[in-house]
């Protein structure tokens, strides 16, 4: 973190826990019918009536999931939202509250955390979700918080991993690979920064990539898109790992194969010429990159007319019996099997 001597330190001990609690919440209103109850008692109160509720949750974790010295905590906030509500919109639900969970060392001044409640802040309020509790805590080293989000869909508009069907299309929405490489140059900015801390870099032509890293934004439009062009897909997965693997997750859970396409994978142009610069594929970006937070789904073949002028939505493959595979057609036609090199801290 790059400290400003003139902001106040003040340390999180001078508030006590409840002190804490208190002063990161104030600003948080309700606007949503469906919270009865939100900050303040043992538990939230909330009333779906007659939709269903769905309901996901994240941890990320300070050194694994990100690295301070170049996500300003702002941000952090507001990407640790969009993780989650993405997976909501993911089942074609509406997102409508969110917990905030918190573990934090005495390295973190109250300061620090009200720059993350900022952007936790931010992104509820544009995200029109409500924030309804959590737990606060410390811990021996680095951060870590933990967002709970819950939404809600009639029961027939919810949308599973499980539901790809033989003929199918394989569609996208926006398009693949920007965050990865954003991340990229913000480690080399990283790399350069260490080397020469007077350097100051020009980062222009990497905006749109470091913002897909930095500020990413859930698919919030794509529940609504969908019901309004009557399309109901048979599958839906948020694209968090990168294509590859949520492609094998939708396939594998459909128990279906499928062909993709690699030169129909949307690309912003930033992408192009940025993995020409990093001596990187940039289809092997697509596919494995990840941070995306755009929605891969499946449409029945007469949907098709409903999509096809929508630029928001790419149609980049179609979906086959289980036996032929998992499989990218190549530019020179030929298929090759597909395998998750989705980014998996664990086997790290
Ligand atoms: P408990 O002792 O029951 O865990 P707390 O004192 O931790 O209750 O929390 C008091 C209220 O503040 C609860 O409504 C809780 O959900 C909320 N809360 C606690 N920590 C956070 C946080 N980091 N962000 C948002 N709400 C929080
Ligand atoms: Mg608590």
């Amino acid at each position: 973190m790059i400290e400003d001597k003139n902001t106040p330190r003040t340390q999180l001990s001078e508030l006590g826990e409840f002190g804490l609690i208190e002063h990161l919440t104030q600003n948080f209103t309700i606007s949503q019918p469906s919270t009865l109850y939100g900050i303040g008692d043992d538990a939230a109160v909330l009333d779906f009536n007659q939709k269903k509720c769905v309901l996901s949750t994240d941890l990320l974790v300070e050194g694994v999931h990100f690295d301070l010295a170049y996500v300003p905590l702002k941000h952090l906030g507001y990407k640790a939202v969009m993780v989650n509500l993405s997976d909501i919109y993911a089942m074609n639900a509406t997102a409508s509250q969110i917990t905030v969970s918190i573990a934090v060392s005495n390295r973190f001044t109250l300061e620090a955390l009200e720059e993350l409640y900022e952007g936790i802040y931010a992104a509820a309020k544009l995200y029109n979700v409500d924030v309804i509790g959590g737990d606060t805590t410390s811990s021996t080293s680095g951060l870590i918080i933990s967002i709970t989000a819950t939404g809600f869909a009639e029961e027939d508009a919810i949308v599973y991993r499980n539901g790809a069907k033989d003929g199918d299309l394989l569609v996208v929405t926006g398009d693949l690979g920007a965050a990865y490489l954003g991340l990229q140059v913000l480690e080399r900015e990283k790399q350069v920064f260490k080397v020469n801390p007077n350097v100051q870099p020009d980062l222009d032509q990497y905006s749109y990539l470091i913002e897909r890293q930095l500020k990413p934004e859930a698919r919030k439009d794509m529940p609504g898109l969908l019901k309004a062009l009557e399309v109901q897909p048979t599958s839906m997965i948020d694209i968090s790992d990168g294509l590859s693997s949520e492609v094998i997750h939708l396939c594998t859970r459909s128990k279906v194969g499928v062909n993709l396409y690699e030169d129909k994978i949307p690309l912003d142009p930033a992408v192009i010429s940025t993995s020409e610069e990093f001596n990187l594929n940039s289809t092997t970006v697509a596919l494995n990159g990840g941070e995306d937070y755009e929605l891969l789904f499946t449409i029945d073949q007469n949907d098709y007319p409903k999509i096809k002028a929508n630029p928001n939505l790419t149609v980049i493959g179609h979906i086959v019996d289980e036996k032929s595979g998992i499989g990218l057609v190549t530019r020179a036609n030929e298929k090759i099997e597909l395998k998750a090199q989705g980014w998996n801290p664990i086997k790290e």
